[in-house]
């Protein structure tokens, strides 16, 4: 009998759904009525639409109806199907109104962040500070930032705290795809794009250009030439000879600067 009922439940599973999700059922947008398979389907379809003031995103909470897609039969809200007695996902969230067939995803819901996330209710913890779930090797471990996570991506531009992709954060504190990180690591660019500290240590690569300008006599004109740099990593200000390879903060030693005006003294 227990057999028989598993069955059922299990009719279906993985069979169905979008390029987001399997599931085994679609929901109705409350917003615009419209039937789509999930939030990332409505989203991605409304931002298409050519009058700006169509496009709106779908709030996860306000949906009251889905669509089982083994019966066709639209209901409230539930996990099984009413009619058909098929589980509509294996994994539900009756706060989001989620499903999803594909537990190996480890999907869970995180009440302080108010949203369902996935990898392992375990491998995370919630940052009170920084106001999102982070994985467990960070806690006591990165500089917290609030609200680090409530914003776009700064090299895709996608909004961060429920992005489904793993995130990255810098030594600075700020976040950002782990995809659009090694994309940028890949290019050698190794400072923050939104406040430039570096996001490695960079000491080895201080050292070398410690070497090329040892190695490398500025012209004479050039030689008693001197700038005021703002040092990206500490913030402080240094008036240091000008070189062509780079100029190194008189504070902390990184050539993570650029140069500015000089500071206006009181008289
Ligand atoms: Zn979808
Ligand atoms: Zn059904
Ligand atoms: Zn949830
Ligand atoms: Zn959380
Ligand atoms: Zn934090
Ligand atoms: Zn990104
Ligand atoms: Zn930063
Ligand atoms: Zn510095």
């Amino acid at each position: 009998m227990e057999g028989a009922t598993n069955e059922r439940l299990d009719f279906g599973k993985m069979g169905y759904g979008c390029q987001h999700y399997r599931r085994r059922c679609m929901i109705r947008a409350p917003c615009c009525n419209e039937i789509y398979s999930c939030r990332h389907c409505h989203n991605e379809a409304t931002s298409m639409l050519s009058n700006i003031l169509d496009r709106h995103e779908l709030v996860r909470e306000d949906v009251k109806q889905v669509v089982c897609l083994v019966c066709d039969t639209e209901q409230p809200v539930a996990q099984v199907c009413t009619n058909c007695g098929v589980r509509m996902g294996e994994y539900f969230c009756d706060i989001c109104n989620f499903y999803d067939d594909d537990i190996e995803k480890q999907q869970f819901h995180c009440d302080d962040c108010g949203i369902c996330r996935i990898g392992g209710r375990e491998n995370f913890f919630h940052c009170r500070k920084c106001g999102s779930c982070y994985s467990v090797g960070l806690r006591d471990n990165h500089l917290c930032v609030e609200n680090s996570m409530r914003h776009h991506c700064p090299i895709c531009y996608e909004y961060l705290f429920d992005s489904l992709k793993d995130t990255a954060v810098m030594k600075c504190g700020h976040t950002m795809h782990r995809e659009c990180y090694n994309e940028m690591m890949k290019r050698y660019k190794y400072c923050c794009p939104i406040c430039s500290k570096s996001v490695i240590d960079m000491s080895g690569t201080w050292k070398i250009i410690d070497e090329e300008i040892e190695a490398t006599v500025m012209p004479e004109d050039y030689r008693d030439r001197k700038v005021w740099i703002l040092c990206n990593d500490c913030n402080d200000t240094t008036e240091v000879y000008f070189h062509i390879i780079g100029q190194k903060c008189g504070h902390c030693r990184s050539y993570n600067t650029r140069a500015i005006a000089p500071p206006v003294l009181p008289q």
